[in-house]
């Protein structure tokens, strides 16, 4: 009982704290369009990636603890699982070219181009698997992996890097909430909040599967989602495409609340 009132404390917590987060960075944006001086430009620039850095904390802990308290279930609608890999590839292939790292995708021609299950979900967790490989990966590839298992009839979808690398000590303790390996932060690696991987780890057991993962120290990680597989019914359109971050409010919604 007191572990779930925590988690709707942490919630509630959360959810009040980014709606101005969403007010002062929307106001920043709008800002950052009026006539500045170079010294005010960058101070504007500071200010806007620490609000950002601030709202994906926020962000974490929000999905966190909702999860915690129980309070997301899964969704069931048609989706195009090809398309939801193409852009999350997509939306990630920025990051890898400013490192220099080549990030690919391959999809195994039995797996069906439209499934049924949680699109939203799903790419949040494969955004996340891919943002770490980038993350903490100085050179080499990042391959993202879909293929159908038989008996059971699964997915899995793997995200396989050549980065540092786990050490066993550590990959028991990955998933645990806030948990980051030390020698990642000593070689400045920017860590974000130590969430990612328990919110991921929570969300693939709420879709019925399982995340794993499998490393060797200096040669690289390879994370493995899989979740049950269920066909798309005959007849269902395939469900409308929705925005990749659904935690940023749309800057109009936040500024129409505050008076001029
Ligand atoms: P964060 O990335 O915010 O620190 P995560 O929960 O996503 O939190 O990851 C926890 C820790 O696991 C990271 O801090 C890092 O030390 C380690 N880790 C995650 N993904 C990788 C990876 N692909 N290669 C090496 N280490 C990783």
């Amino acid at each position: 009982k007191a572990n779930r009132a925590k988690s709707e404390f942490l919630a509630t917590m959360s959810h009040e704290i980014r709606t101005p987060m969403n007010g002062v960075l929307g106001m920043v944006r709008l800002v950052a369009d009026g006539p500045l001086n170079r010294r005010q430009q960058k101070q504007l620039r500071v200010i806007r990636s620490s609000g950002e850095i601030l709202l994906g904390i926020l962000n974490d802990i929000l999905d966190y603890s909702k999860i915690e308290s129980g309070e997301i279930a899964a969704q069931h609608v048609d989706f195009g699982l090809h398309e939801l890999a193409e852009d999350v590839v997509a939306l990630m292939q920025g990051r890898a070219r400013e490192k220099g790292l080549t990030l690919t995708l391959r999809i195994t021609e039995d797996v069906p181009a439209v499934v049924v299950g949680d699109r939203q979900k799903l790419s949040q967790v494969l955004l996340n698997l891919l943002g770490n490989g980038i993350k903490f990966t100085d050179r080499g590839t990042i391959s993202l992996t879909i293929l159908k298992i038989e008996e059971p009839d699964e997915l899995a979808l793997s995200v396989e890097d050549t980065g540092p690398g786990i050490a066993e000590r550590d990959l028991e303790h990955l998933f645990e909430p806030f948990y980051q390996v030390t020698e990642h932060r000593r070689r400045g690696q920017i860590a974000g909040t130590g969430l990612g991987l328990a919110i991921s780890g929570r969300i693939m057991a709420l879709l019925g599967g399982k995340l794993e993962v499998d490393s060797t120290p200096g040669e690289g990680s390879t994370f493995v989602m899989t979740v049950p597989f269920e066909p798309a019914s005959d007849s269902a359109d395939v469900a409308e495409i929705r925005p990749l971050s659904e935690h940023l409010l749309p800057v109009e919604t936040v500024l129409d609340d505050i008076p001029a």
